[in-house]
Parts: structure tokens; sequence; C-alpha cells
């Protein structure tokens, strides 16, 4: 495995192996690695490709400083994971490497109302920053696909709906959401949480869950609702948003709305610490 903190090493590398007649296989991450990073790793691994996992806690997707300041670094356990699992490239840039004479200089991209919906309501301008950094990777890296996790499924969306109006070649592949035995989506920010906060965590899976269990029955979802915020908030967590929404728009339901493709997305706070997840609403 390789390390590159520059640019022009990687570009130069990654050109050799195209005339090789290699494709790219990329993974792009802000590091703290977990067993639902290396996930992506392991399905990117499937072809026959070189895998490049780029590190970098990007700061204009932070719209609150106090999480971009507290954001886990584990860099040289980073390197072990990935090494051991086979990663071919690993791409770790500062912050001048990619924001040049600062982040002005880097284009933005608008996704409507998608970037404005749901986390982009609760976190103003961050998929701004998510489609700023993620538009600089592909001009980096230009990999044939891209592998992202559905733990972050508006990110999914805005980052399909980035390579569509960009043109990228790259295939957007989406892998599942790993999780702690518990059901906790495994996340960077699960290493901030106290033993206490991580003994509830598990809440927020047991709420998609009953969610999905109850649904089926038009008029219900707000019984519903309301049950989860109270067990989310007698359990010591503080509900951002419980709510479904249109698959592919996220256009927020006020009730489960059979037939059409449905999300489940929920966000709350444990302390300072933001955690957010989704399920897939299976037909009742
Ligand atoms: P991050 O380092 O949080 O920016 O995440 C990098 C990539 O890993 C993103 O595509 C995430 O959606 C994905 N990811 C994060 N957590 C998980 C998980 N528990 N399961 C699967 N993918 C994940």
């Amino acid at each position: 495995m390789v390390v590159f903190k520059t640019i022009s090493d990687l570009r130069k590398y990654l050109d050799n192996c195209r005339a090789d007649g290699k494709a790219v296989n990329f993974i792009p991450t802000m590091g703290a690695l977990h067993k639902g990073h290396i996930s992506l790793l392991t399905e990117a691994r499937k072809d026959d490709a070189i895998t490049v996992t780029s590190i970098f806690v990007n700061p204009t997707q932070f719209n609150d400083k106090q999480d971009f300041i507290k954001y886990p670094s584990t860099y040289d356990k980073d390197i072990t994971l990935l090494a051991d699992a086979g990663c071919d490239v690993v791409f770790y840039p500062g912050v001048e490497e990619m924001y040049p004479g600062g982040s002005d200089n880097v284009k933005v991209y608008d996704f409507g109302e998608l970037e404005r919906v749901i986390e982009g309501y609760y976190r103003p301008g961050h998929f701004k920053g998510v489609g700023q950094i993620v538009g600089r990777l592909l001009d980096i890296v230009a990999p044939d696909k891209l592998f992202l996790g559905q733990k972050d499924y508006q990110q999914c969306l805005i980052i399909a709906h980035l390579v569509a109006q960009r043109g990228d070649k790259a295939q957007v592949v989406i892998c599942p959401t790993v999780r702690e035995d518990d059901g906790l989506a495994m996340s960077s920010r699960n290493l901030r949480l106290t033993n206490a906060q991580r003994a509830v965590a598990g809440t927020i899976y047991q709420c998609l869950v009953s969610i999905q269990a109850k649904a089926g029955i038009p008029g219900d979802f707000a019984v519903v609702k309301k049950e989860c915020e109270e067990i989310l908030m007698h359990k010591g967590l503080r509900p951002e948003y419980v709510i479904l929404a249109d698959a592919d728009t996220l256009e927020v339901f006020e009730d489960y709305m059979p037939g059409r493709n449905t999300m489940i997305l929920i966000a709350a706070f444990l302390g300072d610490v933001r955690l957010i997840d989704n399920m897939r609403l299976e037909a009742a």
C-alpha cells in the first residue's frame, strides 16, 4: 500500500495504473475508520481495479465548528486497517493541498431542494461543502467507481446528483450500513460517546425497526413518530427529526405512503454528539 500526500504524486501513480489498463475504484472518507468504511473497500476490491481511499476531514462541510474541532483522528490505526484490508493507495492530503489559497477558490455546486431538506435544513451549508470536496476529489482521482455508504443516505443522493451534473464516468455504488451488535450504525462520531451514552445509542436503530414494524396503516405515523421521540428522550437522546421521505427526492411525508419508495430517517443528539441513521421502508 502506498500513501500519497500530494495531488501530483497521486495523479502520476494513477496515470501509470491506467496506462497498464487498470480501473480505479475510490472510497472517500474522513478517517477514524471502522468496519463500515472497510466494507466499502471490500466491495471495491471485488473488481480487478486499483483501490484508492482518501482520508481528509473536510472543513467546509462542518456547519458546527466544535464538531470539526472534535472530529476524531486515528491516522496510524487507519493506515493499519487499510493495509490489512488490502487497500492499494491512500490519499492523505492537507487542507492547503485541497484548498490552495482557501476554499473560495474551489467550485461549489447547486443541488436545489435536495441540499436544503432534512440534513440540509438542520446543517445549513453542509452539502455545499460535501459537493465542493467530492467534486475536487473526482477531478483528482477520476475513478471508474465511487463507493458510498447508505448510512449517509442524503449524501449518497447528493453525490449521485453531483456525478450526473458533472458528467463524470464514475458509477456510484451504495453499500449497506454496517452496524454494531445492538444495531447502532457504525460511525466515527461513536468514538466520542461516553460508555453511558454508548449503552443507549442503539435506541435509534430500535426506533427505525419499530417504524418499519408499524408500517402500512395510513394515519398511524404521527403516533409512531411521537412514541419514538418519547422513547429517545426517555433514554437521554434529543431527537432532531424522525421522518419518512421519498427515497429518490426526499420529499417529506406526513404519513406512511403505501406504494411510494420510502426512507425512514432519524437524527438525534447524545450530549453534543449528533448521530444519524436510516432504513428503507419495506412494503408491509
Ligand atoms: P465518513 O468518513 O464518515 O465521511 O464516511 C466515509 C464513507 O463511509 C461514506 O460514504 C459513509 O457513508 C460510509 N460509511 C460511514 N459509516 C458507515 C457504516 N456504518 N456502514 C457503511 N458505510 C459507512
